[in-house]
């Protein structure tokens, strides 16, 4: 019988995945369907599948969009080949980019130019991954972080060493100090590539694993920062498992469990987190875990903002009154969030 959730608080939707749900629902609002998204919009299985329902579809190749149809670019970030394919195939082009990535764009760019060798840290195949690679194929070598830097030789002197955004905090420090190591005056971004979300979530995970018997992470297999979130709660020595939903909790688990700590990836919903604590079912309660306050807030895509800019009249005429009970983003984006706008959907 578990007596106590302990809740952590950052947890869930970070401001990349607030911005880029709110962006995609303005998308299925102003058009009819089918509007077209290259990549899972955030990596999350109930998110897509809302906005699956809503008459999206999701696409690996921008080759698949039918010329001229409205289509955004997901949260992870595109390669630039993808970016003008997109731009030159499509009538409306959204890039949901998270801010923090195309950071770390801007950095590899940078690097490259002035002739750097640059060592990026992160997940083959993972789609942000692809698409900062893509940034300069030729100056990049992708270096997991369960492996390092190993045979790793730099062709330049000058050596970068950048990062996917998401990465568990140890294994970058890890791949820091064996490059650190390797090549006197490396460099880095000065606070490190990982984002904020990720490195809140990963501080308040490691508070819960300091006094859980087991650690729920709620999330889909995809997302990075989620599979982070459970390795950091196992390398503090607690028991964590990511689960979908309640669905994907095995009894066995909470057998002997009196206190389960419970968070969510930066691309899950509240309401899986809901659903987890009430099948999770606490007879003490839910105690909330807070490390810290988050206030980011990244305003809607530029070529959104410029789309509702023209559209205005047409957006507050015929469109909002054909589908009612759109909030009134325009004036004020910050007067609703991702979890509202997953509700218009329907989820
Ligand atoms: S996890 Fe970080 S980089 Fe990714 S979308 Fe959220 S804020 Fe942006």
């Amino acid at each position: 019988m578990v007596d106590k959730v302990l809740l952590a608080e950052p947890r869930g939707f970070c401001a990349g995945v607030e911005m880029a749900i709110k962006a995609l629902t303005w998308m299925v609002r102003i058009f009819e369907p089918p509007v077209y998204c290259y990549h899972e919009i955030v990596h999350n299985a109930s998110v897509v599948g809302s906005f699956e329902r809503a008459g999206v579809v999701f696409v690996d190749d921008i080759d698949e969009v039918p010329p001229g149809a409205p289509v955004m670019l997901s949260a992870h970030g595109s390669a630039p080949e993808v970016v003008a394919a997109a731009g030159a195939r499509s009538a409306v082009m959204v890039d949901a980019v998270c801010p923090l990535v195309t950071k770390v764009h801007h950095e590899v760019k940078r690097m490259a130019a002035k002739g750097f060798d640059i060592i990026y840290v992160g997940h083959e195949g993972h789609d942000e991954a692809l698409g900062t690679v893509a940034q300069a194929p030729s100056s990049v070598t992708l270096v997991d972080p369960a492996d390092g830097l190993g045979e790793y030789r730099a062709g330049s002197e000058g050596v970068a060493l950048v990062a996917q955004t998401t990465l568990g905090l140890y294994e970058w420090q890890g791949v820091l100090e064996q490059a650190a190591g390797r090549f006197p005056g490396l460099w880095t971004a000065r606070k490190s590539d990982l984002c904020y979300a990720t490195t809140n979530r990963q501080a308040a995970v490691e508070v819960l694993a300091s006094r859980s018997d087991v650690v729920l992470v709620v999330g889909s297999e995809n997302s990075s920062n989620t599979q982070a979130l459970v390795r950091v709660a196992r390398s503090a020595g607690c028991e964590a498992h990511r689960v979908d939903g309640p669905a994907s909790i095995d009894p066995a688990w909470l057998a002997d469990a009196s206190v389960v700590g419970i968070t969510a990836g930066a691309s899950a919903p509240d309401q899986s987190v809901r659903a987890v604590i009430e099948a999770v079912g606490p007879t003490g309660g839910v105690e909330r875990v807070a490390v810290t306050r988050e206030g980011e807030y990244f305003p809607p895509p530029p070529q959104l903002r410029a789309l509702i800019g023209t559209l205005q009249a047409l957006v507050e005429g015929a469109v909002t009154a054909r589908r009612p009970g759109m909030p009134g983003p325009l004036d004020d984006d910050r007067a609703w969030d991702a979890a509202g706008a997953l509700d218009l959907l329907g989820a």
